[in-house]
């Protein structure tokens, strides 16, 4: 997952200031699965994405800009083919644009830090918020959490020695 990133000037887990990449920028530094569905609006094949049934804990970032999206807390299992959230990490790190293409009324995700295409969200999501962000894999980069990690790899030991 490294080598995607290592000719992304853009990219940061931490840097919050907004991305305005032209279009041929964008195609220089993405790869030509995230161009397509984080510029050009794509959609992945359902029941594609490794993340679908994913249950690690941590968290996923925008793959464009790696602007913290959701944590693996807020993720549960829709059963519509793409990972699902039911609430953002923070309030800024999601734009929301009505979407009225297909004959369909519908509210796209966006990135907040780069304006990444993500999915959408619906109104029939899970409490505590009722909201589905229905969100294509190929846009979202995961780290697992330290702690966790951590634990992981403490378990590993004990199981060798
Ligand atoms: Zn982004």
């Amino acid at each position: 997952m490294e080598d995607k990133k290592t000719n992304n000037p853009v990219y940061s887990t931490t840097d919050s200031q907004k991305v305005n990449l032209k279009d041929d920028e964008w195609k220089k530094v993405l790869s030509p699965e995230v161009y397509y569905i984080a510029r050009q609006k794509g959609t992945e094949s359902p029941y594609t994405s490794k993340f679908e049934d994913f249950k690690e804990p941590g968290t996923y970032y925008c793959a464009a800009c790696g602007n913290p999206l959701f944590k693996s807390d807020a993720k549960f299992e829709s059963g519509c083919g793409w990972p699902s959230f039911y609430e953002p990490i923070s309030k800024n790190a999601i734009i929301y644009t009505p979407d009225n293409t297909y004959g369909m009324s519908r509210t796209e995700t966006q990135c907040g830090r780069c304006k990444a295409h993500l999915g959408h969200v619906f109104n029939d999501g899970p409490p505590p918020t009722g909201l589905r962000f229905c969100i294509n894999g190929v846009v979202l980069d995961f780290e697992k959490a330290k702690e966790a990690e951590k634990h992981y790899n403490a378990d590993q030991k004990a199981k060798k020695g």
